[in-house]
C-alpha cells in the first residue's frame, strides 16, 4: 500500500497511545519495520481501562463516536461488541431529572420534550436550520473565528434549551465550561451525535486499545520504555540505552512530546478531569443517558451516568456501576457524595465509593501547539497525537495513519 524507500533501520514511535498504535498498524501492513515504545506498562495512554471488584472502569469517562471516519477504517467494530447510548440526555429541572431525546432518533418523544417545556417551537426551527447548514460544511478545523460560547449565544436558543441541554452536553465533551474551544469543533462534534452513536465495548474503552495492539508483532513493542531524548538519528531511553533509526514519529501526548523537544508548554493549554466511581444495587433512572448539571446550580459535578444500563457488561450481576465527571480534580469522595445526594433527593449517599481517576492532562486545547508543530519539522520528527488535530479519537487514529505515511515518504 505505501510507495516506500528501502529503509534497513526501523522507524521509532515514542508513545503506544491511539496515534502511537495507529501509526504501528499502518507500518506493520505497509511492511516497514518499526519499534513502539511506551513509558507505561500497558498501552492505550489515555484510552485504558481497568478491572476492579468485577467492573469496568475506564480511566475517564468517554465513549467511541461510531460516526468517526477514521474508527470505521482502523478498528474492527463487530469485534468491539459495543453498547450504545440513547442520543440525548437527562436533564436537572424543577428538582427532578427529565429525559430528552434526540429528535432525530426518537421524533414523537419530541411531544413530551415541548410539553415539559424542555424545548420550545422556535427552539426545533433554529436546531433544524442548524442541522441543514452542518450538513454543507461541519469540517472540524476551518476559519470561523468564533468560540463555541459565542457561536451557540449567536444561536439563540431558548434558556431552557441552551443552558440546561446543549452547554452542559458541550461542557462534558470539551471539559471546559468556558467554552472556549472554536465553534467548527462545535459544529463537527453535533453532527456526529446527531448521525452516530456514543459506543461503549465489552471490556471497557480499553478494548480499543488492546484491539490495536493485537495487531502487532509482540517483538516490535517495548513496554516500560521512555524515551530521555531524541538525537539526530537515534532515540535515547531513560535506562541509557540508545536505539538508531531511520526517523521518528513522535505521538507522546502533548506535554511529554513538548517536553522531549525542549517547548514550553502554556498552563491553559491543557484541560484536566477526574472521574469517579460508584457501585450500587440500584439506580433511580433506566435511561442509557447521562446526567447533565446546568452550571446554574452551581456545581462541581458536570455529569454523571450509570453505565451499566448502557452496557451490562461494566457491572456484576446484582450491581450498577455510576460514573461522576468533574472538572476539579482535587475534589474529594466526601465532597462528590455531598452533590449526588442532592441529584438524587436523598440525605446521604448510599452508593460504595470504587475508585476515582484523576486525569491532569485530558485534552489538548487548540491554538497552542505552532511552536511544537515548527520545532518537530526544523528536526524531521514527524509528529503524531489529537493535539496536532483537535481533541478526539477521530484525530488521534487520523494522526497515526498520517505520520506514518509521512515517516515513510
Ligand atoms: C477523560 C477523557 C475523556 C475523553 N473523552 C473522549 C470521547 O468521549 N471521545 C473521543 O473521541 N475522545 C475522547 N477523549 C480524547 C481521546 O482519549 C484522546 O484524544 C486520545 O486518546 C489521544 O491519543 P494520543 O495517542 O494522541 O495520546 P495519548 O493517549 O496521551 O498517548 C500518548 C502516549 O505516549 C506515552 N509517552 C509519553 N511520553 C513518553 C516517553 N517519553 N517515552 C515513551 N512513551 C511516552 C504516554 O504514556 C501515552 O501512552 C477523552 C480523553 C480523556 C482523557
Amino acid at each position: 500500500m505505501f510507495k516506500y524507500k528501502f529503509i534497513m533501520k526501523p522507524i521509532v514511535i515514542i508513545g503506544a497511545g491511539i496515534a502511537g498504535l495507529q501509526a504501528a498498524n499502518m507500518l506493520h501492513e505497509g511492511g516497514i519495520p518499526f519499534v513502539l515504545l511506551e513509558k507505561q506498562a500497558h498501552v492505550g495512554g489515555r484510552v485504558q481501562s481497568e478491572h476492579f471488584q468485577g467492573f469496568t472502569l475506564d480511566h475517564g469517562f468517554q465513549v467511541l463516536q461510531t460516526s468517526y471516519s477514521e474508527v470505521q477504517q482502523s478498528l474492527r467494530l463487530a469485534d468491539l461488541d459495543l453498547s450504545y447510548f440513547d442520543s440525548g440526555a437527562y436533564l436537572w429541572k424543577d428538582k427532578s431529572w427529565l429525559s430528552f431525546f434526540s429528535p432525530w432518533q426518537q421524533t414523537f418523544s419530541l411531544f413530551r420534550a415541548l410539553g415539559d417545556g424542555i424545548i420550545s417551537l422556535g427552539d426545533l426551527v433554529k436546531l433544524a436550520q442548524l442541522w441543514m447548514k452542518i450538513q454543507l460544511d461541519a469540517k472540524p478545523l476551518s476559519n470561523n473565528p468564533l468560540t463555541t460560547q459565542e457561536y451557540i449565544d449567536s444561536l439563540r436558543f431558548s434558556p431552557t434549551f441552551q443552558d440546561g441541554f446543549l452547554k452542559p452536553f458541550f461542557y462534558g465533551i470539551f471539559l471546559d465550561e468556558s467554552l472556549t474551544q472554536p465553534a467548527s469543533l462545535f459544529v463537527f462534534y453535533l453532527k456526529q451525535f446527531l448521525e452516530g452513536k456514543a459506543a461503549l465495548p465489552k471490556g471497557g474503552m480499553g478494548a480499543i486499545s488492546n484491539q490495536l495492539l493485537q495487531s502487532l508483532p509482540a517483538s516490535s513493542v517495548r513496554l516500560n520504555t521512555e524515551v530521555e531524548s531524541i538525537e539526530e538519528g537515534k532515540v535515547v531511553l531513560k535506562n541509557g540505552e540508545t536505539l538508531e533509526c531511520a526517523k521518528v514519529i513522535l505521538a507522546a501526548n502533548p506535554t511529554a512530546a513538548s517536553h522531549l523537544l525542549d517547548i514550553p508548554v502554556d498552563k491553559g493549554a491543557i484541560l484536566q478531569s477526574k472521574t469517579c466511581y460508584f457501585s450500587a444495587d440500584e439506580f433511580p433512572n433506566e435511561g442509557k443517558l447521562l446526567h447533565l448539571i446546568p452550571k446554574a446550580e452551581e456545581s462541581n459535578i458536570l455529569h454523571f451516568a450509570c453505565l451499566s444500563k448502557v452496557n451490562p457488561s461494566y457491572a456484576p450481576a446484582g450491581k450498577e456501576l455510576i460514573s461522576v465527571t468533574t472538572l476539579k480534580t482535587e475534589l474529594s469522595e466526601e465532597e462528590i457524595r455531598k452533590e449526588m445526594a442532592r441529584f438524587l433527593g436523598q440525605e446521604k449517599l448510599n452508593w460504595k465509593f470504587l475508585k476515582a481517576y484523576s486525569i491532569p492532562e485530558s485534552l489538548p486545547k487548540q491554538g497552542f501547539w505552532n511552536l511544537i508543530k515548527q520545532k518537530a519539522l526544523e528536526k524531521g520528527i514527524v509528529l503524531s497525537g489529537d493535539y496536532t488535530q483537535y481533541p478526539s479519537l477521530q484525530a488521534a487514529f487520523a494522526s497515526g495513519r498520517l505520520a506514518a505515511e509521512s515517516a515513510i515518504s
